[in-house]
């Protein structure tokens, strides 16, 4: 059996036949870590509220010092019909939240910090909603929204489970970076291989210690270097169980793409686990606007999968593009915004103007198309070339190819060949490193 061969059978369900089936043998293409012991006898995760501050003082080493369930164990709380949770070496009860932790398993011993992975079990059985964020280390505003969506669940009330990851690169939150220590970018390996790579070992062990336990999933980002994007969902509409996730999130703008090679989005839906990019505001800064949006949107979804009972109110629905161009700067300078994130814009309406300091020359960006404004930079130095502004076409679907490959050419046709498409910076989660490719791996071929 290999590990990411799932069905569309509840994730809970599986979760029962492994409990159930203890002896599989960890043959040496699916040694995931998880100890090979019989599931009756894992320890019994903490329950915890989430909320409450880890205690600082109590040095916690390794995932297995974990103390076991203080409580002696209750049987499942009344009113629960749902099973244990088995996850990372622990069995979750129904009705309980608690604190576990993910390491990569091939970090020198002591250089690894175990990332929290935060869990909500429901008293009633419904679908495993997992949420991932800074995949990108420089990536902070999703590392709010797992913390808000979590912290406020109360687990009698809910049905299903929600699994946040706050911090899925560890390494890059820690260095402020975006990327890897060696420079790769985490969110081009998955769904991973135990050989490959750091990167590809890394995506590995999350994709088979926790992603494949998920019945769906939302992975926030928010736009790249000095950029910010519209909160909006990435998804590949092409597929219907991405397509009816996507209609549960309330009043958010919406961006047909397949998702590039190596995305966790885009191994997840392929391993039919539907999944969706957030993408909210930009690196490095906090912004309150893009994370109340996005909370709120994820919120709206619990109800929307039946998880939670609480309505909220939207106004009317954004509309979905199926197309988009980033828009470049054509002479270098200082970059002058004449549009907001969401800006509704005509063909050849200014979006800007990029004011050379030396000369006084002042060249405006002008729109190649109606849309809006889905992403941008901030006022800043451009280089020519620079991407700058994120147009969301205007389109009637029937004029638009929705099986065209998922990183949109952002050049005019007759620039494509001299620039290749991974330099694109349509999506995010597409996105190459565009901004200092002196900076990115010397030694990337390899066949991860
Ligand atoms: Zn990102």
């Amino acid at each position: 059996m290999s590990i990411i061969a799932r069905t569309d059978a509840s994730i809970l369900l599986l979760t029962v036949l492994l409990a159930r089936a203890p002896a599989i043998p960890a043959t040496e293409e699916e040694s995931a870590p998880a100890p090979a012991a019989s599931v009756e006898q894992l320890p019994q995760a903490e329950s915890v509220d989430l909320e409450d501050p880890v205690p600082v003082a109590e040095p916690e080493p390794a995932v297995e010092a974990a103390p076991p369930a203080v409580e002696p164990a209750p049987p499942a709380a009344e009113t629960a019909a749902a099973p244990p949770l088995v996850l990372l070496g622990r069995e979750v009860r129904p009705g309980t939240a608690t604190r576990l932790s993910w390491s990569p398993a091939q970090s020198f011993e002591g250089l690894a910090s175990p990332t929290p992975v935060l869990v909500v079990h429901g008293a009633k059985p419904g679908p495993v909603l997992c949420l991932t964020a800074a995949l990108h280390g420089d990536e902070i505003n999703g590392i709010e929204i797992v913390r808000r969506v979590l912290y406020a669940i109360e687990p009698q009330d809910l049905s299903g489970s929600v699994i946040g990851v706050p911090i899925v690169n560890m390494q890059g939150f820690q260095r402020g970076s975006r990327y890897l220590p060696d420079r790769r970018d985490l969110n081009r390996y998955f769904p991973g291989y135990e050989k490959g790579s750091a990167a590809a070992r890394i995506a590995h062990s999350f994709f088979n210690e926790v992603i494949q336990y998920c019945s769906a999933l939302i992975d926030l980002h928010t736009g790249s270097f000095d950029r910010t994007n519209l909160p909006q969902l990435r998804a590949d509409l092409s597929n219907q169980a991405v397509l009816d996730l996507t209609q549960g999130f309330g009043a958010t703008t919406i961006l047909h793409s397949a998702g590039a090679e190596g995305t966790l989005r885009r191994s997840a839906t392929e391993r039919g686990i539907p999944a969706v990019t957030v993408e909210a505001g930009g690196p490095v800064r906090l912004q309150e606007d893009a994370i109340r949006h996005s909370v709120k949107s994820v919120k709206t979804l619990m109800n929307h999968l039946g998880m939670v009972d609480t309505r909220r109110n939207w106004g009317a629905r954004e509309p979905v593009y199926y197309e988009s161009r980033w828009v470049r700067a054509d002479s270098g300078g200082i970059l002058q915004s004449a549009v907001k994130l969401g800006e509704r814009v005509d063909q050849d309406e200014r979006l800007g103007t990029v004011i050379n300091p030396i000369t006084n020359v002042s060249t405006d960006i002008l729109s190649p198309f109606p849309g809006r404004v889905l992403g941008m930079a901030y006022d800043q130095v451009v280089m020519p070339g620079y991407a700058a502004y994120h147009i969301g076409i205007n389109a009637p679907l029937e004029e638009l190819p929705i099986e065209e490959p998922d990183a949109p050419v952002d050049t005019p046709p007759e620039q494509t060949e001299a620039e290749p498409a991974t330099e694109s910076p349509a999506d995010d989660d597409v996105e190459e490193d565009l901004q200092a490719p002196q900076e990115a791996p010397v030694d990337e071929p390899e066949f991860d």
